[in-house]
């Protein structure tokens, strides 16, 4: 007898097999040939990802599930598949009409899945929700594809969409991975950094308003590490608002390579962000840039890093003048 988490399992395995088999059917044609031209994706890379399509009426899965595999219905409700109908009349499939791309735990095992509209349907992006095995702050998307080669290569990229870690991977960087829509937390940071033996992150999300503020709140995390200083955090945004899929759907693998490679570290990024647009010849902007930069550089434990970062700062902002960074000490 399978004791319940393994039947969760069971039954999440199985969807994602449904899932992929009526992505062949004619059922399926218009996600396959989204995935095709739309976007791009070789048939290979389909099958490595396992995508699949949600039938589009209510009841496909549960009745697949729960009629034909005689699952019980609140174990395939607690995999977070089908959901109760209001006032107990039954359940509805929680995927429709949605192209399906499950989601693994370290071992690849499936544990939940990401469902994207096909149409203008909303929300774009529909997932699971959290349930015995899935917790989206613990899980990051594509770690045990990627998890051999960050150690190899002992360095791991972040990125925020499922088809930004499925391009980066066609196109034969396999060291990234995604967070789930969600703010990528300290868990899911010191996860990434169990592979890497010299600590080396890049975060690559969309060089949008939502990711510059995902990158914000994450260097946040990275920076509240007891052991931050330790931790080579680099920032990479790729310009025009791009996201890595959109970039290499027009860029070769070493174009991206080199925009890695060029990547700022962290505070270097957060001081090109706070200079950014203010033109530091006018005495207030120079009073509020320096303020705002001894407050960066406040979050550094580490003195002599610290140090380090006030040279160079005054050097950026061209205070050469010894009482500057005088000033900039004072302020922290
Ligand atoms: P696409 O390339 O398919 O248009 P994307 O991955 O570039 O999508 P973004 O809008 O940049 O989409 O969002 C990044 C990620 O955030 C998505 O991959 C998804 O994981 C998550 N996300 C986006 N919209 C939603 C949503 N409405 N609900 C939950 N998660 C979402
Ligand atoms: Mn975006
Ligand atoms: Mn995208
Ligand atoms: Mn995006």
């Amino acid at each position: 007898q399978l004791s319940v988490r393994e039947q969760l399992y069971e039954i999440l395995a199985l969807t994602a097999k449904f899932y992929e088999h009526a992505l062949a059917q004619p059922q399926g044609h218009g996600a396959l040939n989204y995935l095709l031209h739309d976007r791009q994706m070789r048939p290979e890379i389909i099958q490595q990802f396992q995508l699949g399509y949600a039938p589009g009426g209510w009841s496909t899965l549960h009745g697949y599930l729960v009629e034909q595999k005689n699952y019980p219905v609140k174990l395939v409700e607690q995999a977070g598949l089908i959901v109760p109908r209001k006032e107990n009349s039954g359940y509805y499939d929680r995927f429709r009409d949605r192209l399906m791309i499950p989601i693994w735990d370290t071992q690849g095992r499936v544990i939940g899945f990401g469902g994207r509209a096909l149409g203008d349907d909303k929300p774009k992006y529909l997932n699971s929700p959290e349930t015995d095995l899935f917790d989206k702050g613990k899980t990051l998307y594509g770690l045990d594809r990627a998890k051999a080669a960050i150690a190899k290569q002992d360095c791991a990229v972040v990125v925020e969409g499922y088809f930004d870690v499925i391009a980066l991977h066609a196109a034969g960087i396999t060291n990234a991975v995604a967070s789930l829509g969600t703010a990528l937390s300290q868990y899911q940071v010191k996860m990434l950094l169990r592979y890497t033996e010299h600590k080396k992150i890049v975060f690559n999300f969309d060089a949008d308003g939502a990711g510059v503020k995902a990158a914000e709140r994450a260097i946040g995390e990275v920076a509240s590490l007891a052991y931050q200083d330790a931790v080579k955090l680099h920032i990479l945004n790729i310009p025009n608002g791009k996201d890595p899929d959109d970039f290499l759907k027009i860029h070769a693998a070493a174009d991206y390579q080199k925009l890695l490679e060029v990547a700022p570290r962290w505070l270097e990024w957060q001081i090109q962000n706070v200079i950014g647009g203010r033109d530091l010849s006018k005495a207030g902007h120079l009073q509020e840039v320096t303020e705002a930069i001894a407050k960066l550089l406040g979050s550094i434990t580490n003195p002599s890093t610290r140090t380090d970062y006030i040279k160079e700062c005054a050097e950026m902002l061209s205070l050469g003048k010894s009482w500057r960074v005088r000033q900039l000490e004072e302020d922290l």
